[in-house]
């Protein structure tokens, strides 16, 4: 018999359904340079971390990909894919057929599409969408990837002030209020500098953490005073840690074991160094490097397949890697930082460096997030940078593209409330065609 009343629910109901089953929210992220797992561990002293760890979820660590350095996992981190299969390998890399670099910060071939279309990282799918994206001072909002830009780029510069971070949370928020953005993304370089020049122990280190906790203490406000706190959903995560160096004593000079004029071309130093032997004696460089103590040196089919680097197009003939705490440079003469004084420490020293194995404790980053589809005062099992990806896919509502990341490492972290109001909505509309 036709009930055109319970007809007409059932319609509403099913519409109903869709539309909460799809429902996104908008999304704040933030990308930490170079902040290591354990450098909010003091939390009574942190009250913005505090926070957001108490109305949110937190992670043991965030696990990055191989090389533990920047630009390979902001890429991992925003595409879910493993650094072999976005191709950003390096902060440092070399195209032998068009012979172009790719170097880490502002440089004008770096802004090439080769380097950034092995895969599309979010910002470019939500565009696509017709979603919009502003960012802040982010690696590669000022490239053009697969014909798109965000809708807004404050271009990056070097180690962004305290004062473009709040300035750029303001912002966010206000673009984010306003329906001008569905999702946001600042980045902040303070912590990754002071690591570098002074180690992750330091004093500095510690002054530029807490000077970060104001900021999100200001954002925590914020968000409670513009209403935000039901519908905006914010991540945080870092790209790697960082270790100490003991640089006077670790230093490996491969000019004490082989000739650099047979060398075509080397990349970046430190942790991981990438070498174009010549052809004729790509034989006797590898055997002579394989002697070094407190590095390895691969072929690239040799490269351990657990780091997923080895597929990547611009990873060189020989790929070399550092112990943890060793620093690979052709002659420390060469260092652009180093002056042959008597100064104990010349300008530029640096005290703490990353890049190493990914499984390496100090190279772990770290992950939190709090807002309306996470947990509340949740600790969670370590994830890896690769999972990020479909998380912010989820709050954002929208389907991910093939990727590497784990769903089953980061469903936990999820309040579920999406799914049980889909599973409430499924039940009712069933008992109503049932009783049709
Ligand atoms: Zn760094």
């Amino acid at each position: 018999m036709f009930r055109p009343t319970l007809t007409w629910a059932t319609a509403i109901l099913t519409l109903l359904l869709s539309v909460n089953c799809l429902a996104s929210r908008k999304l704040l992220v933030f990308l930490i340079d170079g902040f290591r797992y354990d450098y909010m561990d003091d939390l009574q002293n942190l009250p913005g971390f505090k926070e957001i760890v108490d109305n949110g979820v937190k992670v043991d660590y965030l696990t990055p990909d191989f090389p533990s350095l920047s630009y390979p996992n902001y890429y991992s981190l925003m595409t879910g894919r493993y650094c072999e299969v976005h191709q950003m390998t390096g902060n440092y890399m070399w195209d032998q057929g068009s012979l172009k670099e790719f170097i880490i910060g502002t440089n004008q071939d770096s802004r090439l599409p080769m380097w950034w279309e092995g895969s599309e990282p979010i910002w470019v799918t939500m565009q696509k969408l017709g979603k919009k994206v502003f960012m802040y001072y982010w690696p590669g909002c000022e490239v053009k990837i697969l014909g798109v830009r965000s809708s807004y780029c404050e271009e990056y510069v070097y180690n962004p002030t305290e004062k473009n971070l709040s300035d750029s949370i303001d912002n966010a928020l206000n673009a984010l209020r306003s329906g001008k953005a569905d999702m946001a993304a600042v980045y902040y370089e303070k912590i990754d500098v002071e690591g570098h020049h002074h180690g992750p122990m330091s004093s500095q280190v510690k002054t530029a953490v807490q000077r970060l906790d104001v900021a999100f203490q200001a954002l925590n406000q914020k968000i409670k005073e513009k209403n935000l706190r039901d519908e905006l959903n914010v991540i945080m995560f870092s790209d790697h840690g960082m270790t100490d160096l003991e640089w006077m004593e670790k230093v490996i000079e491969l000019d004490r074991t082989i000739n650099m004029s047979d060398i075509v071309k080397m990349m970046d130093r430190g942790p991981v160094v990438s070498l174009w032997p010549k052809k004729a004696k790509y034989e006797e460089v590898y055997r002579a490097l394989s002697s070094v103590r407190n590095m390895n040196v691969y072929r690239k089919n040799e490269i351990p397949d657990r780091f997923h680097y080895k597929g990547g197009k611009f990873v060189s003939s020989l790929t070399l890697v550092a112990d943890p705490g060793w620093f690979i440079t052709e002659s420390k003469s060469k260092l652009p930082f180093w002056q042959n004084n008597s100064s104990p420490e010349p300008e530029g020293w640096q005290h703490g460096w990353h890049g190493y194995d990914n499984e390496f404790v100090d190279m772990r980053g770290f992950f939190l997030a709090q807002g309306p589809d996470f947990k509340k005062n949740v600790r969670a099992a370590p994830i890896r940078a690769v999972d990020v990806y479909n998380l912010m896919c989820k709050t954002l509502g929208i389907r991910p593209l093939p990727n590497n990341g784990s769903w089953s490492r980061v469903e936990y972290l999820l309040n579920g409330s999406v799914s049980l109001a889909c599973s409430i909505w499924t039940f009712i509309l069933l008992v109503l065609v049932w009783s049709l």
